[in-house]
């Protein structure tokens, strides 16, 4: 009884490695059916799905403009406290007050990225970047100014 045991468990033993081996074979010789990505040795190669999202960014153009006018839609829409706009009055040419973004702080330690804030701003001034490496040592590195400095509403946006 025992050696048939014994038997057994080496057939066992040797089916299950060459099971294994088998598919270690297949993706030798097919390398591009490789679904396990080598990570972070192929940093500069990876490929993310269209639909990943990473943090939320406002977009700036090339002269340093953005379409956000401070309407706070974005904040309201958060579930979380994400997102506080700190806005301030700019002067127009006619003297009038207008109000503007000051400040866009955004709090990526809190974001679920539920894309909610990008759907309500009216004026598409911020989407989801596909960034991920966001480990940092303290984390109030993680809370964000979003405008960029010196940064200005482009002319037209309402
Ligand atoms: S993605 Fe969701 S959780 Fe993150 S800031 Fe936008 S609304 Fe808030
Ligand atoms: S990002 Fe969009 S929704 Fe948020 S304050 Fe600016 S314009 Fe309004």
């Amino acid at each position: 009884m025992f050696i048939k045991d014994y038997i057994k468990d080496v057939y066992n033993a040797v089916r299950s490695l060459l099971t294994g081996m088998k598919t270690t074979g297949k993706y030798f010789i097919r390398p591009g059916e490789i679904i396990t990505q080598q990570y972070p040795e192929n940093r500069e190669q990876l490929h993310l799905p269209e639909r990943f999202k990473g943090e939320v960014v406002m977009i700036h153009d090339e002269n340093n403009e953005h379409a956000c006018t401070g309407c706070t839609a974005c904040e309201l829409a958060c579930p979380n406290a994400t997102i506080k706009i700190i806005t301030k009055f700019d002067i127009t040419p006619e003297g009038k007050k207008k109000k503007a973004l000051d400040t866009f702080v955004y709090h990526l330690e809190l974001c679920t990225l539920c894309n909610l804030c990008i759907i309500a701003c009216p004026t598409d001034a911020i989407k989801m970047a596909q960034t991920f490496e966001h480990s940092v040592y303290d984390r109030s590195q993680l809370t964000k100014k979003l405008n960029q400095p010196g940064s200005k509403i482009k002319e037209g946006v309402e």
